[in-house]
């Protein structure tokens, strides 16, 4: 479904990313890892259309997506989280997950949430949807808090509700365990099961907590100083010396 082929990206003389070549198969769930700085978001940038290659090519069901600008790769199927909580912090959580919804559906939902309206004729498509992905994802009742007000584990869930909003086929997850205790950690990698199993959403997820990585990707890169070092499943990753080097800095 993706498949990224001798991928670089300089930004003046820093060489972040170096002939990088990764494949995500449809209904995969891949991991991305390596240390800070490797060069994880840049490829998230790229395959978004936020940063422009220096060479190398992103093609997403056999369309290159180099020199598409992000609203088009999003309305290709392709939708993406942040490291950092970017909901609408002061709009509630159904309006939250409308506004995504507004973006797959044609009808405008704005003026309903500026006027303080449930909604208005012809939004009911959208006002289902995004009960429906509330169910899903257990926010329901909490449907009329603002997003701000909500636990951190729930604000990043539904930062995952929002993206699915867009009805995506490739979902991007950037760090959604960063700052979860396990509990909410153990939360979330039932919810990317289900994406993957229930949605059929296939995913590509950077994140720093191996347990979550290592607990439910099939396939992961590593990346180190923005060249893929290692590739293959959590097992053969974790015994890799070339992996426990770029980590522990001994092999
Ligand atoms: P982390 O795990 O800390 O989020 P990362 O693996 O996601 O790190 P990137 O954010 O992709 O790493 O950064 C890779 C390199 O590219 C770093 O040296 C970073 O400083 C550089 N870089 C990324 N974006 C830019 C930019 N817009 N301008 C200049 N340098 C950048």
């Amino acid at each position: 479904m993706l498949e990224i082929k001798h991928l670089s990206k300089n930004f003046g003389g820093i060489e972040a990313l170096k002939d990088v070549n990764i494949n995500v198969e449809r209904n995969g769930l891949v991991g991305l890892i390596g240390p800070n700085g490797a060069g994880k978001t840049t490829i998230f940038n790229l395959i978004t259309g936020e940063y422009v290659p220096t060479s190398g090519s992103v093609i997403f069901d056999g369309k290159e997506l180099a020199n598409h600008h992000p609203y088009q790769v999003a309305a290709l199927g392709i939708t993406r989280t942040f490291q950092n909580i970017r909901l609408f912090s002061d709009l509630s959580v159904l309006d939250n997950v409308r506004i995504a919804c507004h973006l797959h559906v044609k009808y405008s939902v704005f003026d309903s949430i500026i006027h303080g309206r449930r909604f208005v004729e012809g939004e009911k498509e959208i006002y289902d949807r995004s009960m429906e992905l509330l169910k899903i994802f257990k926010l329901e009742n909490k449907r009329d808090e603002l997003a701000k007000n909500l636990p951190y584990g729930e604000q990043r869930r539904l930062e995952i509700t929002r993206a699915l909003a867009t009805n995506p086929k490739l979902l991007l997850l950037d760090e959604p365990a960063a700052g979860m205790n396990p509990q909410e950690t153990e939360d979330l990698m039932e919810t990317i099961r289900f994406l993957r199993d229930g949605m059929n959403i296939t995913i590509l997820l950077i994140e720093h907590d191996m347990h979550l990585v290592m607990g439910i990707c099939e396939k992961i890169y590593v990346l180190d100083f923005g060249k893929v070092i290692a590739e293959g499943d959590p097992t053969s990753i974790q015994h890799d010396p070339k992996v426990i080097e770029a980590y522990l800095g001994t092999a």
